[in-house]
């Protein structure tokens, strides 16, 4: 229950619909009528006239007018028989007293055609009963004569005018309001009404009291209608949907209109509410896209039309709830849908490792990984539209197995879930049984696949879910590699694993300070018996691990993305060396290492040539070495690479010859300068015959095909004599001389020079 009513349809009834209880809903009404009503507004009816008496120019900051020239104006509309006349200004009575008789015996002679308008503050909460300290009442002299009414306004939080009561009450006696007396309802009911702000304030009809005076002014306007004589001289202003803050008549005029309309009813914030709500669930549980779109575009819309549709006839309804409803519901499916593109693997719409790793993991729960063996190689024979097929196939099959409803679905063929943990025993069991699972081919369209599963585990409770799934995820690499059915994760390697996590930042650090360097290994050219180039082999000294094998941390490197920036290091450094080593006039070889990672990458080609413009080197003298050809994705695009990076100049040489699988192949697709024949060969060279066979006949292969054949880990004389005899080209070798820092190798190399001339 409470995790519905944190879905985003709930959440955009139940914050609404609290909030109109409230008045936090009123500044998004008030936006919403301001827009609307300057969208649109239409002409006043034209029933309403008034007469604007000019500022006093002897006293420009009253805002009173004396009694004799407010009887002058009454004695000039008099004849022009209006229905009626509102006196709007405060009247300057008791200094002139022939004046204030001639101002009362004008309106007395109007009958009880005049009445008098007494402005009131807007104020904020509406009450209906004030004291006559809120107001500035005529003389008696004049009330006499002349009904008295009320203008006051109840204002929202900017004071614009909201409503009015029909009738207030000051100091226990009922004055009609003025805009109800304007409209001739006088209703005796403690209710309040709402102007009709769509009334265009400029198009009430105004003559000006020179106008008035002179008669120039269209002969019949007056006639007939409700004149209202006033003076805008220091009145404070109201504001006003769609005009800002204006003077107050306009807005008793609006309210008249207001109340002439055939309803005048204020329906609040629900009814609009419900219906936007009601067409955003309908869209939520619409099955086809299209009317899902049509049915929330109408929830939007619905605010926008049937507030106005309905202003129109007097029935007002509050767009706030349904505006912050729609808001919330938008805001809330936007993160919703941003969260399940974060949390799923866009292929086979499972949820990722992410999702699994954000979920609070319970207590007594396994954490799983399992990783298919061969994956890349099964996706890249598979058509696209298939590869999400095939995880949920497989996801299937471990769901089936283990009893599971949910498998996490990680890029590169690692699927995962949590389960109740059981003694070992029966859990490692349990894995194998779930193996046996994927002994059966995997079925995905036409195609065929056999594969093999590895699994990870990790009963580390207590850790947090990113660990575990991290730690889960580590040993099923693992296991994947050491070709074992089952790692578990114990929580030693947690120290391991942060290392191999931080290993990002300490690769950077250690090209920074030297901790990481590069050595050089001499080659020999083995028919004249000198070094004719050199290998760069990188080394790490950790201050505190001490030095680590490149093996080790190229694989590291690998997985935490670095090996490019690496690789690109010992480039430009070796290039460094092959530059000083030039210089002394020999031609001298360098050969790099490339990772198999980085074969097949797009920007390789551009990298390359990009050091060779910057070093200004002849890419001759630079042999790229690659090896582990099993692992390249992308095979084309790693041939099509290596054939540029050979036409830029660059030698191109096949690491470890005779150990990977696809070497031979390789040889096929590669257009390569040199094979380097594996140590594992050289060094039986002299004690099985097989080897011997085998180096002998690659040679010839190699030469056949024009390549030069490197032989590694030569570590003795007789070796080395063995091999020149088979015809091989270039050696290296302890027996030539270990990997060393650069000032080393260049001292050497002058030795073995010298001891090369002394024996030859
Ligand atoms: P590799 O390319 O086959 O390098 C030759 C390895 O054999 C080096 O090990 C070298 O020290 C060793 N070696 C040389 N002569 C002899 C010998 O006479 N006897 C024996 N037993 N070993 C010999 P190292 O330096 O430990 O490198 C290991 C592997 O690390 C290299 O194998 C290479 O695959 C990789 N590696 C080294 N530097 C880099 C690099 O800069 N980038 C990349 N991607 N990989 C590198
Ligand atoms: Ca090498
Ligand atoms: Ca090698």
């Amino acid at each position: 229950m409470l995790k519905k009513l944190r879905t985003p349809l709930f959440l955009a009834l139940l914050i609404p619909a609290l909030l109109a209880l409230t008045d936090f809903l009123t500044p998004i009404d008030h936006v919403f009528w301001n827009v609307r009503h300057k969208l649109n507004q239409h002409q006043a009816n034209g029933s309403t006239v008034i007469v604007e008496l000019e500022s006093d120019s002897d006293h420009p900051d009253s805002d009173t007018v004396a009694a004799p020239r407010l009887a002058r104006v009454l004695e000039q509309l008099r004849p022009q028989m209006p229905y009626r006349v509102y006196v709007d200004a405060p009247v300057k009575y008791g200094t002139d007293a022939a004046g204030d008789r001639l101002l009362a015996e004008t309106i007395r002679s109007f009958g009880s055609g005049v009445s008098l308008v007494v402005r009131g503050q807007t104020v904020g909460s509406l009450g209906h009963t004030f004291t006559l300290r809120d107001f500035r009442m005529p003389p008696k002299a004049l009330s006499d004569v002349a009904p008295i009414v009320v203008s006051v306004w109840n204002g929202n939080f900017i004071d614009y005018a909201v409503s009015s009561p029909y009738s207030v009450n000051i100091a226990g006696r009922d004055y009609p309001t003025f805009a109800a007396s304007l409209a001739g309802k006088y209703s005796g009911l403690q209710d309040t009404f709402e102007p009709d702000f769509l009334v265009e304030p400029d198009t009430i009809p105004k003559v000006g009291e020179r106008m008035l005076l002179s008669g120039s002014y269209t002969p019949g306007l007056l006639t007939g209608r409700t004149i209202v004589v006033t003076q805008s001289q220091n009145v404070p202003t109201i504001g006003y949907y769609g005009k800002g803050r204006i003077h107050p008549l306009a807005v008793d005029i609006a309210g008249a209109s207001g109340l002439a309309k055939p309803i005048s009813l204020s329906l609040g914030q629900l009814p609009l509410l419900i219906i936007s709500w009601l067409l955003i669930r309908a869209g939520s549980r619409a099955d086809s896209r299209k009317s899902k779109f049509t049915l929330h575009a109408l929830a939007v819309f619905a605010p926008f039309v049937f507030a106005p549709a309905l202003q129109l006839i007097g029935v007002t309804v509050d767009t706030g709830a349904a505006l912050l409803s729609l808001m919330i519901y938008g805001v809330a499916r936007a993160w919703q849908l941003r969260v399940r593109r974060v949390q799923h693997t866009s292929t086979s719409g499972l949820p990722n490792l992410l999702a699994l790793s954000a979920q609070p993991l319970e207590v007594g729960r396994d954490v799983i990984v399992a990783v298919i063996g061969r994956y890349e190689e099964i996706l890249a024979t598979l058509p696209r539209d298939l590869h999400g097929e095939c995880a949920r196939q497989i996801a299937r099959r471990l769901s089936v197995g283990s009893g599971i409803e949910t498998i996490f679905n990680g890029e590169g063929g690692h699927f995962a879930w949590t389960e109740e943990a059981r003694p070992l025993e029966m859990q490692l069991n349990h894995l194998e049984g779930l193996r046996a699972l994927f002994s059966a081919p995997l079925q995905i369209g036409t195609y065929t696949f056999d594969t093999n599963i590895h699994f990870g585990l990790d009963r580390n409770e207590g850790l947090d879910a990113q660990t575990r799934v991290n730690s889960a995820l580590a040993s099923a690499n693992d296991a994947l590699s050491s070709g074992r059915s089952v790692e578990l994760f114990e929580a030693e390697r947690l120290a391991e694993a942060s290392w191999e996590l931080s290993l990002h930042a300490r690769i950077d650090e250690g090209l920074r300070n030297g901790e990481i360097w590069l050595a050089y290994q001499s080659q020999w050219d083995m028919r004249l018996g000198h070094a004719c180039g050199a290998e760069a082999l990188i080394r790490w000294n950790h201050p505190t691990r001490g030095p680590i094998a490149p093996d080790a941390f190229i694989l590291q490197a690998e997985r935490a993305g670095r090996i490019d920036a690496l690789t690109y290091w010992v480039v430009d450094e070796a290039i460094t060396a092959a530059l000083a080593l030039n210089a002394a006039g020999q031609r001298f070889q360098m050969s790099i290492n490339l990772s198999a990672q980085m074969v097949d990458k797009p920007s390789l080609v551009s990298n390359f040539a990009e050091i060779v413009r910057r070093r200004n080197i002849d890419a001759r003298l630079l042999t790229i070495e690659i090896t582990e050809t099993s692992s390249v994705r992308n095979r084309p695009a790693a041939v099509q690479n290596l054939s540029q990076l050979r036409a830029m100049g660059f030698r191109l040489s096949i690491d470890d010859f005779g150990t990977g699988e696809a070497s031979l192949a390789y040889l096929a697709d590669l257009p390569s300068d040199e094979l380097k024949l594996d140590r594992r060969f050289v060094s039986r060279l002299l004690t099985h015959d097989r080897e011997r066979s085998i180096i002998s006949a690659t040679i010839g292969l190699a030469h056949a095909l024009g390549q030069t054949v490197v032989a590694e880990g030569i570590e003795d004389d007789a070796t080395y004599r063995a091999l020149v005899e088979l015809g091989c080209d270039v050696g290296q070798g302890y027996y030539l001389g270990r990997p060393q820092a650069f000032p080393e190798f260049c001292q050497g190399l002058l030795k073995m020079g010298q001891r090369r001339f002394g024996f030859v």
